[in-house]
């Protein structure tokens, strides 16, 4: 980036002072040309007033041509050449001839000069003619080659050394920029530059976050695998050294067996959200009655809460809701899981599917999840979304929970841009409503 700016400054510098000594020459020229007329016409006037001219004794100076032809433009005397030559097809003289004064530049190819003429009727109808012979356009600029090649190198030079410090400081808040966001510090940066490192610093917020998020993730998931596969390894060994009876031999393969179980649904609810991860976009979404998969739900889950000692009933009608028909049945499983799981015995849970017009007149589909159970206080609310959070480990564990279930179902409502919102009080119960 240096380089580029250093670049094109340079160059800009370059194209800057080459059009300006153009132009400063053809102004230059310019002037010149204006210049010498007013010097033809007064050496003219000279001539004149001095009437030298009716005596043939035409007075002449260094690089001057001096001519007169009569009124039809033909040669009566001419410093240059011989007299008697038709003049009258000259344009200067033709100028004469009708305005009474005329003026003329010619290029003479052989050597690369010009010519300037200056010409003037005089009173007895004969005409005067003055030229004057200096460098052409072209001439004038080859011969300031030496100065000019010197001009732009010396700008080149002065511009290079410009441009490393300009760049310099223009890319300073940059580099600083850089450097602060890796110090986490508050960034300085032009103000144009201001949303452009606000956006980065979140990114890379983001970044860091996700970063820790997963560490303590990963940190977790082999914490919690650690345990059941301890357990199944040390009654194994019990087995394995001939130190359980045949009694105990039955209770250790239960346990064994619990422990594998509670392994394979962890494993699952892992793979599970790390699918959710990675589908993020690619999902299919269908219109589906979530009215059908609340009842389906609340039907296959009738045996667990008979065995909880809980109601469980349904209400409401049908509704359909754009959605990924799968990772409904997903979400109002573990809801109606967690109602079961964390209710007292002899309380109720109700699932109902209803639809109710909003404040800005759109139609609403709400599934609601609600219980009787020992309900959540207050600081535990906000943080069972969070994967591994339980409230009472112990409770969650006997019950067969991973402490994923909500991380999945917080996963599946941001992805389906729905909402989600959660009423508890500890002892009373909890109810959790997911708004279409
Ligand atoms: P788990 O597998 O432990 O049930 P979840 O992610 O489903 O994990 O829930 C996280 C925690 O939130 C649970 O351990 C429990 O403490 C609390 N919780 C979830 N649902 C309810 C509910 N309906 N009533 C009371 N507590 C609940």
């Amino acid at each position: 980036m240096k380089r580029t700016i250093t670049l094109q400054f340079i160059l800009i510098v370059i194209i800057t002072v080459i059009s300006t000594l153009a132009l400063a020459i053809m102004a230059f020229y310019r002037s010149f040309t204006d210049e010498i007329r007013d010097d033809l016409k007064s050496y003219a006037g000279v001539v004149m007033s001095a009437g030298v001219f009716a005596s043939d004794k035409i007075i002449s100076a260094d690089n001057m041509r001096v001519t007169m032809t009569d009124s039809a433009g033909v040669v009566i005397y001419d410093t240059d050449s011989a007299t008697g030559r038709d003049f009258s097809g000259r344009p200067e003289i033709g100028e004469a001839m009708d305005k009474g004064e005329g003026f003329s530049v010619s290029h003479i190819k052989h050597d690369n000069k010009n010519m300037f003429y200056y010409t003037r009727k005089i009173e007895d109808g004969n005409i005067l003619r003055i030229g004057k012979r200096t460098d052409s356009r072209l001439n004038m600029l080859y011969n300031s080659i030496p100065q000019i090649v010197f001009i732009v190198l010396f700008m080149a030079a002065a511009s290079s050394v410009l441009a490393y410090f300009l760049t310099k400081t223009l890319i300073k808040p940059l580099e600083g920029m850089a450097e602060d966001i890796n110090a986490g510090k508050e960034v300085n940066v032009y103000k144009e530059l201001e949303p452009f490192a606000e956006m980065i610093k979140q990114q890379h917020e983001d970044i860091l976050k996700n970063a820790n998020m997963r560490q303590e993730f990963t940190a977790n998931v082999s914490h919690e695998l650690k345990t059941p596969l301890t357990s199944i390894s040390g009654y194994a060994e019990l087995i394995e050294n001939g130190m359980a009876t045949e009694a105990d031999g039955v209770r250790f393969a239960g346990e064994i067996h619990k422990s594998s179980k509670r392994l394979l649904t962890l494993i699952d609810d892992i793979i599970r959200l790390s699918e959710l991860d990675v589908m993020d976009r690619n999902v299919d979404i269908e219109d589906v009655d979530i009215y059908d998969i609340a009842y389906n739900c609340v039907s296959m889950l009738q045996l667990s809460a008979e065995r909880h000692n809980v109601t469980i009933e349904m209400s409401g009608k049908r509704n359909t809701v754009h959605a990924n028909k799968e990772m409904m049945e997903e979400l109002v499983y573990n809801l109606c899981d967690n109602a079961i799981r964390y209710n007292k015995a002899g309380g109720t849970v109700n699932v109902s599917v209803d639809s109710v017009v909003d404040e800005n007149g759109q139609n609403r589909v709400i599934l609601d999840v609600k219980d009787t159970g020992i309900g959540i206080s207050k600081e535990h609310q906000e943080r069972i979304f969070e994967r591994f959070y339980r409230v009472d480990k112990s409770r969650s564990k006997s019950t067969g929970g991973t402490g994923l279930g909500l991380a999945i179902v917080k996963h599946i409502v941001a992805q389906h841009h729905i909402s989600m919102e959660l009423e508890s009080e500890k002892g009373r119960g909890t109810e959790i409503k997911v708004i279409f």
